[in-house]
């Protein structure tokens, strides 16, 4: 907006600035009291193996319940909290909630044991000094096996990984948790990059197959990046399914794994015993 007032009318303060700067310190302050307040809560979409239906992993995606303003996305916090810092805490409770959440489904689903918990992580959260600790013991307190959790980071974290990151990640293997690159082909992706990822799965962005039904160039493009990725030894998943027609034409270019809609929204804990043997019967 300055910039649109000449050169030399160099403005550096706009009143709508003022405002966004009261939203976020008002956002800042309450977030900080949403933890203890009890006022997060998870939401959890279901991974599938196209061909037979089956889930393979669980995505616990965070929820904000504000008392004023009810239920608040991530897309609307999750930036704020990383650049205050909160993002450490709310990471802690998503990953203390969700390992719980797995302990409860073996006890009151037992025949439903064989999918992973997917948890996004932020860049500064593979820094905090305690993460390995604090993965192996919440994952020892509910008895939930360190090879049924998978951690999404992005490939912008990644491709700036330095040897702190290196270090957590040959932890994580050490300890047999999962890494996954999500929203991958967002960022700066470089083939090279794919061989030498310390993950074991890539999540394919839903941006790349929006406008897939309509375009054949897109389908081929596609088709090469999934290739790509199994030939570098990593699982593919495509995230963001909403229709028959995708899912069809996914599957009719070997695409194995995916997510979205089609399959489910990201559901409450109560409802996904039930969406999982629902989605294996479905064929
Ligand atoms: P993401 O990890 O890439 O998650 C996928 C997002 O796409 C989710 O949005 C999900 O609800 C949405 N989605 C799933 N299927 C479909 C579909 O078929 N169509 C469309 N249009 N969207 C679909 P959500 O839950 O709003 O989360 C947004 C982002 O917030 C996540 O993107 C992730 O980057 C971040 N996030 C969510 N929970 C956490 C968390 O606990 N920690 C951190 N650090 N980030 C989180
Ligand atoms: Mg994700
Ligand atoms: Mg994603
Ligand atoms: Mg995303």
């Amino acid at each position: 907006q300055a910039k649109e007032q000449g050169r030399n009318n160099v403005q550096l303060f706009h009143p709508d600035m003022l405002d966004a700067v009261r939203e976020r310190s008002r956002i800042t302050a309450e977030l900080r009291s949403a933890v203890a307040g009890g006022e997060l809560a998870l939401r959890y979409q279901p991974v599938v193996e196209l061909a037979s239906g089956r889930v393979i992993g669980i995505e616990a995606l965070l929820r904000w319940h504000h008392p004023v303003r009810g239920i608040i996305m991530p897309d609307s916090f999750i930036r704020i909290a990383e650049e205050t810092g909160l993002i450490l805490e709310l990471g802690r409770w998503v990953l203390h909630e969700g390992v719980a959440q797995m302990g409860r489904w073996s006890e009151t689903a037992p025949d439903l044991t064989d999918f992973r918990l997917h948890i996004n992580l932020s860049a500064a959260e593979l820094l905090r000094s305690d993460l390995l600790d604090d993965i192996r013991e919440t994952l020892d307190r509910h008895h939930v096996a360190p090879r049924r959790l998978v951690l999404e980071i992005t490939e912008t974290v990644l491709m700036s990984r330095g040897t702190a990151e290196e270090q957590v990640f040959s932890g994580l293997r050490d300890m047999g948790v999962g890494l996954q690159i999500d929203d991958f082909g967002t960022g700066y992706s470089s083939i090279s990059y794919l061989r030498s990822l310390p993950a074991d799965t890539v999540k394919v962005d839903q941006s790349l197959i929006q406008d897939m039904g309509s375009d054949p160039q897109q389908l081929k493009f596609i088709a090469a990046i999934l290739q790509l990725i199994s030939s570098a030894g990593l699982r593919a998943i495509v995230e963001g399914i909403e229709t028959a027609e995708q899912a069809i034409q996914l599957q009719a270019m070997g695409c194995l794994y995916g997510q979205g809609y089609y399959y489910s929204y990201p559901l409450p804990p109560s409802q996904v015993p039930d969406r999982l043997r629902s989605l294996a019967q479905r064929r």
